[in-house]
């Protein structure tokens, strides 16, 4: 076997990986890199030798399904594998991704941009082939034949991990992975039986794990911050990914105001996850990998956004709470434009209900000193921070407790790490290492085949 991460570094990034079986060749994921600008944000197809035999997708967060039509432009021969429910989110996720780099087309001047238009789209769309859950699936190729099966993740409506078999060998790949309930998702539900390879996630691997900060405290913890700001006549700031993150805090706040427990205000929402919690209902109805009603959105009042903007440096013309994207607060994006609003006004607040990258305009912010200035490039304008922020730990990924528990009970001879930035696969593989001594641990060089 022979595993080459054609992630453009060794970070969250844009996930793509080769596997190789012997000569059946597959790809895991193919994402477009969050931070990266034009076709630099591409994973190395490059890399890609002559035909793959297929493509597995594990979930349709951009930086797993992103570059799936650039791949398929290469391979419109490869079919991909993937769950029901994401089979309903591709094309809509994907549109969305080209109107986003049209834009930046026209805001940068990036020629590269867009990096696939709707009739790549089509393509991955008639190449979508549902698996059901853990119901093997062979391909094979002169001879030889590789089976897979899918298997819930948890992380977000539609994940799956995927184990892989070959020659007796087994291969688990976790994809991005929550073992806890969710409220439109239930946890992981992996095999634990050993196998000989497990490629794991570690996004959270640099994270330290705070057992106060269990899931249901932080909810609480949140609803009592939402409650005090609105008492006081601020407005509060959610920002939330359009998929997945934005319809699990919808629940959580018609959970409060069904319990009379939230304050009376009124809640605005960006338009691609109003959208969004169509395709979550439809999933839900089709499926039983999701848990979401669009009905949600009428109990709340959920009301969208207006396109007119206050100007930067106002205060909002109407106190609500604002659930917006994106949840890294990047530029130009619905959460990112109101926080040009929000931060100047000490009655207000921002509360990050997601993982944020230190990288981003979100983690600068977290990391802001109260008084200090963050600047609003493109908008003229630089916020005195006066109101209050603070980060709640609803992750959609394991923490690192969790995904060593997990690799202990598949006992894998090799481990690859993918998925994390320096420090968390540093940690991971320094942990790992001491706790078993008998799994070869691989943070694999990026483009570089590792044989096993
Ligand atoms: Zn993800
Ligand atoms: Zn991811």
């Amino acid at each position: 076997m022979r595993f080459t991460d054609l992630n453009s570094g060794r970070e969250i990034g844009a996930n793509c990986m080769l596997a190789e079986f012997g000569n059946v060749r597959l790809i895991v994921d193919c994402g477009l890199h969050p931070k990266l600008d034009g076709k630099k944000a591409l994973p190395q197809l490059d890399k890609i030798q002559g035909a793959v035999d297929g493509v597995i997708l594990t979930h349709c967060h951009l930086d797993h399904l992103g570059s799936l039509p650039v791949l398929l432009r290469q391979q419109p021969q490869a079919r991909v594998y993937t769950s029901a429910a994401n089979t309903l989110f591709v094309r809509r996720l994907l549109n969305n991704s080209i109107q986003v780099m049209k834009r930046q087309k026209e805001e940068t001047g990036n020629q590269d941009y867009p990096l696939y238009v709707e009739t790549d789209v089509e393509r991955v769309e008639n190449a979508l082939t549902t698996v059901p859950l853990a119901n093997p699936r062979t391909i094979g190729r002169g001879g030889e034949e590789v089976t897979f099966s899918f298997h819930l993740a948890g992380h977000v409506a539609g994940a799956v991990g995927c184990l892989f078999e070959h020659r007796r060998k087994k291969v688990f790949f976790t994809g991005d992975v929550h073992f806890q309930a969710q409220h439109t998702v239930a946890g992981a539900n992996f095999p634990r039986q050993p196998v000989d390879t497990l490629v794991m996630e570690c996004t959270r691997g640099a994270t330290t794990t705070v057992p106060a900060q269990n899931r249901a405290r932080e909810e609480k913890r949140l609803l009592a911050a939402i409650n005090r700001i609105a008492d006081q006549g601020g407005s509060i700031l959610l920002p939330a990914f359009a998929f997945g993150r934005m319809q699990e805090i919808l629940i959580f706040l018609q959970e409060a105001a069904d319990a009379g427990d939230l304050a009376d205000v009124p809640i605005f929402c960006s338009g691609l996850g109003m959208d969004l919690c169509d395709y979550l209902d439809a999933a839900s109805k089709k499926t039983k990998q999701v848990k979401f009603s669009r009905q949600t959105l009428r109990d709340l009042g959920v009301l969208p956004l207006s396109r007119r903007y206050t100007p930067p440096g106002k205060n909002l013309p109407q106190a609500g709470i604002y659930l917006l994207s994106s949840g890294m607060l990047i530029e130009k994006t619905p959460a990112w434009r109101i926080a040009a609003n929000i931060l100047d006004h000490e009655e207000n607040a921002v509360f990050f209900v997601g993982y944020c990258d230190p990288e981003t305009p979100g983690g600068e912010l977290i990391g802001l000193p109260p008084g200090g200035s963050f600047k609003f490039t493109g908008l003229d304008h630089t916020s005195t921070l006066r109101a209050e922020v603070d980060r709640f730990h609803l992750s959609g990924h394991a923490d690192r407790e969790e995904l060593i528990d997990f690799a202990r009970d598949l006992a894998p001879k090799d481990l690859i790490l993918t998925h994390g930035d320096p420090p968390a696969r540093a940690w991971m593989k320094e942990t790992l290492t001491k706790l078993m001594p008998a799994t070869r641990i691989h943070d694999p060089v990026p483009g570089e085949p590792l044989s096993l």
